[in-house]
């Protein structure tokens, strides 16, 4: 287990913080995509991120994962120190959005792609994942190639390959997304199993309301395009979860807060882009 609860008891917080985003701001040539982004992130908790398409989520987490510096000015700070987002290139677990497994590469050997990066040599770090397998439901399948997998499979297979890299942090940018309704309820139930029994902090982006209270500790509802916070709401719901929870009362008081602040935002982005379309 983690420990949650660090802090002097004369600190208001009762959690320590690993990741924490101070007036980060990001522009692309002309587009704002992030502006004045604020968020903390304490150390074991499971935060969804939602938020109109463009709003700049997958931005967010490249920059987390190192991948993009923030404008001049934006403050990063990991396990409490300031950090430039390059400093956290390889520090985090990062799934990204599109991410795609090697059709050459059969599935232990995708799986261990990140390792094998990292310097693990290859026999060490099959063995490995190969005792991971049956946690991800990929038993009997290591020699398999990609093509030969369900869409869940591959999902499991991208997720393993995250997992493998053992980082305190791990950001998921959509990664049911491209599932049908039914594999993504599995994938979702098997997901909280796996992050029950393996603790880790799971910063998770979804476009699915349901999704993201069903999973999150809290949801971070962004606002459209230049994205920022819109609101925050702590998901108050018992652990282990069922899947019969998104029909109780306080499950649904939370949908209906967020929906209201996700559809504001939704208009928002839909109205500037019709203009936009209308100005060409
Ligand atoms: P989301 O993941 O919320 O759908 P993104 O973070 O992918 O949104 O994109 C936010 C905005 O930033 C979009 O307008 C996108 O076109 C722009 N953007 C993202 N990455 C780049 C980049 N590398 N170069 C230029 N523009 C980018
Ligand atoms: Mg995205």
């Amino acid at each position: 287990m983690l420990q949650r609860e660090g802090l002097s008891g004369t600190d208001s917080n009762p959690t320590t913080p690993i990741l924490e985003l101070r007036n980060v701001n990001k522009t692309f040539g002309s587009v704002t995509a992030l502006r004045d982004f604020h968020a903390s992130v304490a150390l074991g908790e499971f935060v969804t991120v939602v938020g109109p398409s463009g709003c700049g989520k997958s931005t967010l987490f490249n920059m987390v994962a190192g991948l993009e510096e923030p404008d001049v000015g934006g403050i990063l700070r990991f396990e409490q120190r300031s950090v430039h987002a390059s400093d956290l290139l390889g520090r985090v677990s990062f799934m990204p959005q599109r991410d795609l497994l090697f059709s050459w590469r059969t599935v232990i050997d995708n799986a261990i792609l990140a390792l094998e990066v990292e310097g693990v040599p290859r026999k060490a770090a099959r063995a490995e994942a190969l005792r991971l397998l049956p946690e991800f439901g990929l038993a009997g399948f290591a020699d398999h190639y990609p093509h030969q997998l369900s869409g869940g499979m591959r999902q499991r297979v991208a997720l393993m390959r995250t997992f493998l890299f053992k980082r305190e942090l791990m950001l998921l940018d959509e990664p049911f997304g491209a599932l049908d309704a039914l594999t993504r309820a599995m994938m979702q139930r098997w997901l909280l199993d796996v992050w029950q029994k393996n603790r880790r902090t799971i910063l998770f982006i979804t476009h699915d309301v349901d999704e993201a209270i069903f999973l999150g500790d809290r949801v971070v509802v962004m606002t459209a395009r230049p994205g920022a916070v819109k609101l925050e709401q702590r998901v108050d719901l018992p652990r282990p979860r069922s899947p019969d929870i998104v029909t109780s009362p306080a499950f649904i008081e939370i949908k209906r807060t967020l929906l209201a602040a996700i559809e504001e935002e939704s208009m928002k982005s839909f109205t500037a882009a019709t203009s936009t379309e209308y100005a060409q």
